[in-house]
């Protein structure tokens, strides 16, 4: 865990979130700006900034997890479509340095594109 990162937070508690999905390696929870109504926001329960530095345990874990997740998701707000994103870096619109995948839900209507 790394002392100033807001998700860390997130997982230890300290700062408070409405979670969606734990298991021992895996924390998801809702965005708090979200883009649509449902915005979840998956992390490993370890400090690591990018995709690439991402330890085999968790990313298997995390690439389980995941499509469990969306299901709850697209359950949950009635929304059949939704976009899986994960940026890594600055330039690539990455604003809190702590590995995380946005599930977002979609309509056709949500003024999102496409
Ligand atoms: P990024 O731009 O880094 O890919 O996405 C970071 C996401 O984290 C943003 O969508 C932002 O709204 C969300 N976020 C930032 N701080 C908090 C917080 O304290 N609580 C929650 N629930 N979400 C946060
Ligand atoms: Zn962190």
């Amino acid at each position: 865990m790394s002392e100033n990162c807001i998700f860390c937070k997130i997982i230890s508690g300290d700062i408070p979130s409405f979670k969606v999905f734990e298991n021992d390696k895996v924390f998801a929870f809702l965005d708090i700006n979200p883009l649509s109504k449902g915005h979840t926001v998956v992390i490993p329960k370890t400090h690591c900034e990018r995709l690439e530095d991402l330890p085999e345990e968790y990313s298997s874990a995390i690439g389980s997890a995941l499509p469990k997740i969306a299901k709850a998701v697209i359950t949950g707000t009635g929304a059949l479509d939704w976009n899986l994103l994960q940026n890594n870096g600055k330039s690539a619109g990455q604003e809190v340095p702590h590995l995380h995948f946005h599930i977002i839900p979609r309509e056709k209507s949500d003024g999102l594109g496409y």
